[in-house]
């Protein structure tokens, strides 16, 4: 008998349990690894991962801001981003300084992480009339930490054309095992907003909207962010992918 009523409370403790990180999407949180993200965003990460696009040989998009490549650009931008996350989560930079890392290399990174998320700096190039930003992801569990990052730079960064959050294979967001969202900060082709990038005061604007985004997802997880999209289980991106 006691051990038919031992059985039940343990089994009453286990469903507890599990419903207590199951989000309101009826996906189950975490925050080890997770090959499809196939699960809800994560709330209360200790670790972000900001990851300067391009670097050393690889100088990004062709334009030029005031003559400052995109890799110059997305580091100044990860920097701050950094520094505004630092007194309250462990901000880490895949590079702080102008070198290459290739893409595998940066998940190679992300993989190494713990209680993480990673997110990914770029600026974009383009037709001169897009501007605006964009925030890409893929896994289920980036899904509200894009939309919470996209809303925050929209209020900053004002772009009447561009694609906002778009759900993309990349190898950044595909392939790393921790959630993780690849932003571009505006377009270094349009010339109001290279124009806008090319002052300290503006990307410190586009930093601080980045970092509010992250600190709303580890405050809130999915919460308010509405139905989360289904998982799609698909292969890791490739090189040889289009636009990998
Ligand atoms: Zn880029």
């Amino acid at each position: 008998m006691i051990h038919k009523i031992l059985m039940r409370c343990g089994l009453l403790l286990v469903l507890g349990a599990l419903a207590s990180c199951e989000s309101p999407s009826g996906f189950v949180g975490g925050s080890g690894h997770s090959q499809y993200g196939d699960r809800a965003g994560p709330k209360g990460f200790r670790t972000v991962l900001i990851d300067p696009g391009h670097g050393g040989k690889d100088s990004g998009a062709r334009g030029r801001i005031r003559g400052m490549p995109e890799k110059a650009v997305a580091l100044d931008i990860a920097k701050r981003v950094q520094s505004e996350l630092s007194s309250s989560f462990d901000a880490r930079l895949t590079r702080s300084s102008d070198h290459f890392i290739p893409l595998d290399g940066r998940v190679a990174i992300a993989n190494k992480t713990r209680d993480s998320i990673l997110v990914s700096i770029h600026l974009n190039d383009g037709p001169r009339r897009l501007a605006g930003a964009e925030t890409y992801w893929w896994r289920t569990d980036s899904y509200s930490l894009a939309k919470r990052v996209d809303t925050s730079l929209r209020a900053v960064v004002k772009g009447s054309n561009n694609r906002g959050l778009v759900r993309r294979r990349l190898r950044l967001t595909r392939n790393p095992e921790i959630p993780g969202i690849l932003v571009e900060c505006g377009y270094v082709s349009n010339p109001r907003e290279a124009d806008l990038l090319s002052s300290a005061s503006y990307r410190a604007k586009v930093a601080q909207a980045i970092a509010k985004g992250i600190r709303a997802q580890a405050a809130y997880g999915d919460a308010g962010m509405g139905t989360l999209p289904k998982p799609i289980y698909a292969p890791p991106s490739k090189a040889t992918d289009a636009r990998g």
